[in-house]
């Protein structure tokens, strides 16, 4: 068969084009096209049939009955054809009329024909149609035919998909996606946006699928072939030393993949049979795809993700030594991404960038810390996202709703419209309050601080009109950082955020890492249950060069300041003495250095373990203050792992066990002289926050976004009021507590 040799389906290529690029009516080019991959393929059917709608439309053939086209539609599980479009996998069998899914359809006079080979029309991973060949012989398709007849599908994808002129003949094809979608997913930063579409990983362009020289798209391969494998090497040997672990795997993995012959022979193949070196590797990419969608195995699985990873850092290769370059970024860009990293994100800048989708992502991952710190809105594990979003169209995220919309409906665009003024009026509203005491109707001032973790975040302290940070969560440094930080890079950072702060008060909280903070250069023995696991203090005090080179940065940066310091997750007071002591001999060697050292020095302890709630008379004399994190303690405390969604949100923290415990921390800390604040996420909620100051609490810290309505809920309260409802409900067996304290916020008019 013509098609064998490579050249062979160079020919159908490059007349699939000549046929495409005539400016005439689709069907007649549609017809000319199925008559010419007949010729060539020495087939005795070629039919096209397009997804229209729910169905699968015969759209041109040679071979069945001409009064089929347009006329015989499958539904999408019906007969072989559905049987392709279904698996999205081609289908190769020798005697089509004994397969138990063959649909006769008499209007087509089909009967005849033994031999099928169908395979899928796929555009970024869609499947928008199917192509068929038939043989009245029953024959099975060799691995080139088969191969030959997908490039050709792929490339007809393409060209349809750019197809120019009146495109009414394909109304209802979905060649890309037009109709509006909703994905639901989770908000991992605050916001609402909308913008237009930009794919972080392009596939490969319009128009550049066929190439008339291979010698030239050969080198051009060869040459982002080399510099995906240099880059590769440089990270190796960059991080060589410092690198362990896992990531050193992944990396090592990765290089070997690179070095793949089969995967080079693939692409160069691809080209042999007239693609450009982009098609190549998009065929490729599919490929990877396909095979990921149906492999369950996790470890197939990764390698398959690593594949794929490969594939688009050859095709951003090729973007920039092709002259094709970046595509310019629209001035309200909402990025669309499998996952990202924290340095690619950065990279967008944050001018254009109006928000971030992903298909996969988690709420830690460094990616979304970073979105969080820049103010940008981000949506991830929005289900199939890449296969259902095209580089231009309207999208528009809701982190309130947690959902994205694709192509949205005017009604749509036009209520997100309103949401978005709504909210920058309220921040108007709440820019008001920025200079206006926390203060209580009854007169007692609250302290209101912020959460924070990279300098970023440190202009919020000014928008926020906050008192100061209450909670520095140093492990963001190292989690967007490839390697560990060293010392110097910790006492830059810690000094750059002192004098960002001014007088303001920062309350450094030391590595916190372990359970689902993951450091890529940290090798982590795998655990079953991460989160009750080695992480936090517990690792600081296995590993003291880790923590003692931290409290030294810290000590260092302080100079002639104030410094605060708490350690996370500590369990009992043997564990908090040893923290302390460790804090002790950097202050010593700092002093035997001749220097001045802090002015002040004040070291607290995160209350997270429950256990920790049970002695607070004993910290009394060795702590200088408590901070809790309601986030841990929560998850702890109710036995609800805090990441994963079918538990975490269980229980709430607005009921009876966890405010009597609250209750009773407070009475303790209060008994023993030590200052307590509360720096978890609740924090920020306003019905939270108001029950925490009825329940004695003075001292919040939270995110930024948060502390505008929290000053406005404390300037509506009575606390006194507040305190003698709370108690009266916690003295009392009450179920539904949160309701309670709705009632009472309402009747007591506070703004929530
Ligand atoms: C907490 O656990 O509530 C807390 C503030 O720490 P993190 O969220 O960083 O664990
Ligand atoms: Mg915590």
């Amino acid at each position: 068969m013509a098609t064998s040799a490579p050249g062979g389906s160079r020919v159908i290529l490059r007349r699939l084009r000549e046929i495409m690029a005539v400016g005439d009516d689709v069907q007649s080019r549609l017809d000319r096209l199925v008559a010419m991959i007949a010729a060539t393929m020495v087939a005795d059917v070629c039919s096209i049939y397009l997804r229209r709608g729910e169905a699968l439309e015969l759209f041109a053939t040679v071979g069945l009955r001409a009064e089929a086209v347009h006329r015989t539609r499958l539904n999408m599980l019906e007969g072989l054809v559905g049987l392709v479009a279904e698996s999205a996998r081609p289908l190769n069998i020798p005697d089509a009329p004994h397969h138990p899914r063959f649909s006769y359809r008499p209007e087509t006079g089909e009967d005849p024909y033994n031999a099928f080979l169908g395979v899928p029309v796929l555009r970024t991973d869609r499947v928008f149609g199917v192509l068929v060949v038939q043989n009245r012989v029953a024959k099975t398709y060799d691995e080139d035919e088969v191969e030959a007849l997908q490039t050709i599908a792929m490339v007809l994808a393409e060209m349809v998909a750019g197809l120019s002129g009146d495109r009414s003949f394909l109304a209802e094809v979905e060649v890309r996606p037009s109709r509006p979608e909703r994905l639901i997913g989770r908000a991992f930063s605050d916001g609402i946006a909308i913008g237009v579409a930009v794919l972080h990983e392009p596939h490969a362009p319009l128009g550049r699928m066929i190439a008339d020289d291979p010698v030239l798209e050969t080198a051009r391969l060869n040459t982002a072939l080399h510099s995906v494998r240099l880059g590769l090497d440089a990270m190796l040997e960059s991080d060589g030393s410092r690198l362990s672990g896992a990531s050193r795997e992944v990396l090592e993995t990765f290089r070997l993949l690179a070095q793949d012959r089969s995967w080079e022979q693939r692409l160069k193949e691809g080209i042999g049979a007239g693609l450009s070196a982009e098609a190549a590797v998009e065929r490729a990419r599919q490929q990877h795809r396909a095979k990921l969608s149906s492999v369950r195995d996790p470890y197939l699985r990764d390698r398959l993700h690593d594949l794929e990873d490969l594939d688009n850092r050859l095709l951003r290769s090729l973007a920039q030594s092709g002259g094709l370059g970046r595509t310019e970024m629209p001035a309200n860009a909402i990025l669309i991404a499998r996952d990202l990293g924290p340095a690619e994100l950065l990279e967008y800048g944050t001018d254009r960038l109006k928000g971030i989708a992903l298909e996969e992502g988690g709420p830690s991952s460094h990616a979304a810390i970073v979105a969080r710190a820049l103010g940008i809105p981000m949506i991830g594990r929005l289900q199939d996202l890449l296969r259902r979003v095209e580089p231009g169209d309207v999208v528009t995220l809701d982190s309130e709703l947690s959902e994205a919309h694709l192509r949205p409906q005017s009604e749509v665009l036009a209520s997100m419209q309103q949401r978005i003024a709504l909210r920058s009026e309220q921040a108007a509203e709440f820019a008001k309050l920025r200079d206006l005491a926390a203060q209580t109707l009854d007169g007692h001032g609250i302290s209101l601080s912020i959460n924070a973790g990279l300098a970023l975040d440190m202009r919020n302290l000014d928008t926020a009109g906050a008192e100061g940070v209450g909670l520095f969560r140093t492990e963001f440094q190292f989690m967007v950082s490839e390697t560990l930080p060293r010392l110097r890079a910790q006492t830059k950072l810690y000094a750059e955020i002192l004098d960002l702060a001014g007088r303001r008060p920062v309350t450094f909280r030391t590595l916190d890492i372990g359970g689902d903070k993951i450091l890529p250069y940290v090798t982590a023995e795998r655990e079953d249950n991460p989160a009750l696991g080695w992480r936090a203090l517990r690792i600081g005090l296995d590993r003291p060069a880790l923590l003692r080179y931290q409290l030294r940065a810290l000590v260092e940066a302080a100079d002639a300041r104030a410094l605060r310091v708490m350690f996370p997750l500590v369990a009992n007071i043997e564990e908090f003495d040893a923290a302390r002591a460790f804090m002790q001999r950097e202050m010593d060697l700092a002093y035997r250095k001749g220097r001045a050292g802090p002015t002040s020095l004040e070291i607290g302890a995160m209350l997270e373990a429950p256990s920790l709630g049970f002695v607070i008379d004993s910290l009394a004399g060795r702590a200088d203050f408590l901070s809790i994190g309601t986030n841990d303690l929560m998850q702890y405390f109710f036995a609800a792992d805090r990441g994963n969604a079918r538990v975490s949100d269980r229980y709430d923290l607005l009921s009876l066990p966890a405010l009597r415990f609250l209750r009773q921390i407070a009475r303790d800390a209060a008994a023993a002289r030590l200052p307590i604040s509360i720096c978890g996420e609740a924090a920020g909620k306003t019905l939270e926050a108001m029950t925490f100051l009825a329940l004695g609490f003075e001292r919040l810290s939270m995110p930024a976004g948060r502390v505008a309505p929290v000053k406005r809920m404390v300037r509506s309260l009575d606390r006194r009021a507040a305190a003698a409802a709370v108690n009266a409900l916690l003295d009392a067996p009450t179920v539904r507590v949160r309701e309670a304290l709705l009632t009472f916020a309402q009747g007591a008019a506070v703004m929530l």
